[in-house]
């Protein structure tokens, strides 16, 4: 199967150079599909628009995060249904960013994810440990805190497939990978827990934290790994294709 690669351009791309982004580079665009999937991840205004412009090509479009609830009174909150309206397609929950700085639990991605299914869209589930429980050697333990809970309702609800984009807080915006054994060694891990836990399900395990040219190379050898979430390096195009391109 062809790489997975995810564009998070979170709030670093703006309406319209998300625009500019896609309608300048379309042919381009449509052009990796023979090689690749391609989801790319907008902020919410610019998701209908692009929706638009790339509605003949095999591109995807995914969300950064919707709401944990289905509708209702919830100013500022954008509801999964809506997302499966305009056309989208896959949606991050999650995120480190998510998780630090607004607060996301995992009761509140359970909900997402439950929403998102609800409306036929893949979540991508992003994990991860910080700083200190890296140095700590705490990552396995970490992984399961945050896993075991989402592992139970994938059972539960006898959801059939799951993508895992594996992202060490640290290595997110820092220029700083980690090793390619350490990410063998986890890798194996995510998928025999989930294998274990979940056995009817299929996995995609994507990598995400500080991908670039320069170190795809390396991270394309590490063969449990289905694809890439990347961030900073998929908000200019030829960047983002280099990474596609490579190896
Ligand atoms: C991310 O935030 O999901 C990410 C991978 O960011 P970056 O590639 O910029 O480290």
């Amino acid at each position: 199967m062809n790489y997975l690669y995810i564009a998070n351009w979170k709030m670093n791309l703006s309406y319209s150079q998300s625009l500019d982004f896609c309608t300048n580079n379309i042919d381009q665009l449509n052009a990796l599909v023979y090689s690749a999937q391609v989801v790319l991840c907008p902020s919410f205004v610019a998701l209908g628009p692009i929706a638009q412009v790339l509605k003949k090509s095999s591109i995807t479009i995914g969300a950064q995060n919707c709401s944990e609830f289905e509708s209702g009174s919830y100013t500022g909150e954008v509801s999964a249904a809506s997302l499966a309206e305009i056309g989208v397609s896959y949606c991050i929950v999650g995120h480190s960013e998510r998780r630090i700085y607004f607060g996301e639990t995992t009761e509140k991605i359970i909900k997402k994810i439950n929403l998102l299914y609800a409306n036929a869209m893949m979540p991508i589930i992003c994990i991860g440990e910080n700083k200190e429980e890296f140095l700590q050697k705490k990552t396995i333990h970490a992984l399961t805190e945050q896993l075991e809970p989402i592992l139970k309702t994938f059972v539960h609800q006898q959801y059939k497939h799951i993508i895992i984009a594996y992202e060490p807080f640290w290595a997110i915006g820092t220029g700083i990978i980690p090793e390619n054994t350490y990410l063998e060694e986890i890798s194996i891990w995510l998928k025999n827990y989930v294998a274990e836990f979940a056995p009817d399900c299929t996995m995609q395990l994507l990598y995400g934290g500080s991908i670039n040219e320069k170190n795809i190379h390396q991270l394309k050898t590490i063969k449990l790994i289905d694809g890439f979430l990347i961030g900073g390096a998929s908000t200019n195009f030829e960047t983002f294709c280099g990474i596609i391109k490579i190896g």
